[in-house]
């Protein structure tokens, strides 16, 4: 249960003086559904109302804060005019102007004959100087008030600054003193303010100085934020490694007859991976660990040891991929192994219907089948397994936390093997997945050549199909990548099957085309053509973007290669390069580039490692967009900025380390006011695994 100090912060922002109802549903889409969202919603600039010069000496085009004396009121004779009244001071005249204005409304807050503080931009009219619609009108007892800094808060369409500034400053009247979370010396050493105080300093900005994520109020409040998910991943770790796991230790008999069917041997990188998922296995707690790898560096060999090792044991593996395509190739990359080893595999994906469903189901209840292959369809409520001991979560970044933890409740003390192909920056991995065991897979099987990565501006789209097609007649497979446009699947659509339409007209039946509306028997109907029949040039949206694998294909054509991001672009290049042919990928932009697209598209002629390309992505466009979507299993922060506050999350994750050490149920007196810290950043399931207290 959320503690009763924190209720203000969580009342819906409709609770807030001044926010009606639609008010507040801008501001929900804003900041968020509560009043701790407005508190998160931070300035991102400043207006300085500290300039306060006689009208005389006042510049045109500044922020002024001046006091009036106010003079006669000029209604407009034309609806089209606006309202003015003549101002002056003793060096000379200025005039204020409204338009639509509500003539005794003017006249009761700029009563004529009197003097007043007004606040807003200096114009020159011709040779007069006037302002439009000043920000604020007061007493001259209120300049104080008045001349003073005030912040700026990004907004919305709909909302203006004025009704956004009362309601964040109504939140932050609602905001209490909390207990210190933080460590004593720690926050002396950093010299930071309590959490109110940083809070209220945060949105009281004195200077564009103080919008910097470096000051102390904003890095306290971006620490908080941090410790909150790193104390929250690492409870949930705490708790499942203290879960008794099985020993998954297996005499390696299958192992070897697979390994003796391979036709190649592993690379160090898949040696050394495997060593470590090994001894993760053979240990008594359970295994969580994250494998990457790059597009192509052989993840499913290892996932395969691992899931023969379970079965060695008597166990059950199984192994869930995002999309039916993968799931399928997975199949047929391990079912020949598998069955090399005498091992009986299963596929199971969305597809599977009725009586042959019904029947998969069963094997794997009585396990029959050792190793089960399938998509999301595998941890639906029917499936049930006679002894799952391996679950194998490949490109985890498209399952959600939910699913991943659907399979593994399946079995008992279930080890993981969660694989991607996005090379996840460590810092974004530590955000996501907490002080989780990785393995990398650093390098490329033997015998891969560079791939030649060239760009090109789309009007020498000509050349290219010349191109393509003189590598046609050599007897080279093409991909070429239509673009997303708009985040439209139905104007992706056009656009690809139009190209379609112009290559084929060009090259004939050997262009085909793939994308993510067709049903999947027509999917892997274009793929096996693909692969092994008579098309030789595929058209495709990103559908092919994750993990299939066609060793032949050498090309690959990317149409407005800017629009994509860089780990996307990667992905996606990754699709060639994997046979011994030389491969070359074209990227085709449509300028004039931006900084960022530029830099992109250097990125890609300059480098194929992955990982240093998920640095320059995280650089270039900040963890928030590194991997797109809200599913990436990468939280985002509203306070912290990975891309300044990196420090900070090491010493979070170090702090969290130490203070589950010292104090793993949170009861002590730092522990309970860590439990507020918790429930402050909505880490609420963190909280489930902690005895109340
Ligand atoms: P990914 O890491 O993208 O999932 P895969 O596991 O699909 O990569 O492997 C890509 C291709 O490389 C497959 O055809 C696989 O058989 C092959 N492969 C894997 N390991 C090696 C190796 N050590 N030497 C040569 N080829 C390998
Ligand atoms: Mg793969």
């Amino acid at each position: 249960m959320r503690p009763e100090i924190l209720f203000p912060l969580f009342a819906p922002v409709a609770t807030l003086p001044g926010i009606g109802p639609r008010y507040a549903k801008l501001v929900e889409s804003l900041a968020g559904p509560h009043v701790v969202d407005l508190c998160w919603h931070l300035p991102s600039g400043i207006i300085d109302r500290r300039y306060a010069p006689k009208i005389a000496a006042a510049e045109p085009g500044r922020i002024a804060t001046i006091v009036l004396r106010v003079g006669r009121h000029e209604a407009p004779h034309s609806r089209r005019q606006p309202y003015r009244i003549y101002c002056s001071d003793e060096t000379g005249r200025l005039d204020l102007v409204f338009f639509h204005a509500r003539p005794e409304y003017l006249a009761k807050i700029l009563p004529e004959g009197e003097e007043r503080v007004v606040s807003g931009r200096l114009e020159a009219y011709g040779a007069r100087l006037q302002i439009t619609h000043p920000d604020h009108v007061g007493r001259l007892e209120e300049i104080k008030k008045l001349k003073t800094v005030e912040p700026v808060y990004p907004l919305t369409a709909g909302l203006t600054l004025k009704p956004l500034s009362k309601a964040a400053q109504a939140a932050l009247a609602r905001a209490p003193e909390l207990p210190e979370w933080l460590d004593p010396a720690y926050q002396r050493q950093q010299d930071w303010p309590n959490w109110l105080e940083a809070l209220r300093g945060a949105h009281a900005p004195g200077g564009p100085g103080d919008l910097d994520p470096s000051t102390p109020a904003r890095s306290r409040l971006a620490y908080d934020e941090l410790l909150a998910n790193q104390l929250a991943l690492a409870l949930v770790r705490h708790h499942q490694r203290a879960q008794h796991g099985r020993v998954l230790k297996g005499d390696g008999h299958l192992r070897a007859k697979a390994m003796a069917a391979l036709p190649f041997e592993l690379t160090a990188s898949q040696n050394t991976a495997w060593a470590e998922i090994a001894a993760d296995m053979a240990r008594g707690a359970r295994m969580l660990r994250l494998l990457q790898g790059d597009v192509g560096s052989g993840k499913t060999v290892v996932a395969l040891l691992a899931m023969l090792n379970a079965v060695e044991t008597g166990a059950q593996a199984a192994i869930m991929a995002p999309t039916e395509i993968l799931a399928r190739q997975h199949y047929q990359t391990i079912a020949p192994l598998a069955a090399a080893a005498g091992v009986a595999v299963e596929l199971l994906t969305g597809r599977d219907k009725g009586k042959a469903r019904r029947e998969a189901v069963e094997r794997l209840s009585r396990g029959d089948a050792a190793i089960a292959i399938g998509t999301h369809a595998l941890f639906q409520q029917d499936v049930a397994f006679h002894d799952l001991g391996l679950v194998v979560i490949d490109e985890q970044h498209r399952f959600g936390v939910h699913q991943r933890i659907g399979l593994a409740a399946k079995g008992t003390a279930v080890d993981m093997l969660v694989m991607t192909a996005t090379p996840i920056p460590r810092t974004l991995v530590l955000t996501a997945y907490g002080d989780m065991e990785v393995s990398r897979l650093t390098e490329k099987p033997a015998g891969r050549q560079p791939i030649d990565t060239r760009t090109l501006p789309l009007d020498r789209l000509n050349e290219v199909v010349e191109g393509v097609g003189r590598a046609l007649q050599s007897g080279a497979k093409v991909y070429w990548v239509c673009p997303l446009v708009e985040e439209s699947e139905v104007s992706d659509l056009a656009a690809a099957k139009e190209r379609c339409a112009t290559l084929s007209a060009r090259f004939g039946p050997q262009v085909g085309l793939i994308h993510g509306r067709m049903k999947g028997k027509e999917k892997d109907a274009a793929m096996a053509a693909f692969a092994e029949g008579n098309l030789n040039l595929l058209v495709a949206t990103t559908v092919i973007e994750v993990g299939v694998d066609v060793p032949k294909a050498s090309i690959m054509v990317i149409e407005h290669a800017e629009r994509f991001g860089l780990a996307q672009l990667h992905q996606m290049r990754g699709r060639i390069g994997r046979g011994a042919a030389k491969s070359t990928c074209l990227l085709l932009y449509q300028g004039p580039l931006g900084e960022t697209a530029r830099s992109r598209l250097r990125v890609m002629r300059e480098t194929d490692d992955g990982f240093r390309i998920a640095e320059e992505d995280l650089r270039l466009r900040g963890a928030g967009e590194l991997l797109g979507t809200r599913q990436s299993g990468i939280p985002e922060f509203h306070l912290a900025d990975l891309a300044v506050h990196q420090d900070l999350l090491a010493a979070a994750r170090d702090d969290a380390r130490l203070i589950l050490e010292w104090d793993a149920e949170l009861q002590g007196p730092r522990g309970q006011a860590l439990r507020v810290l918790l429930y402050l950043f909505e880490q609420d399931i963190a909280v489930r695994y902690l005895r109340s207290g």
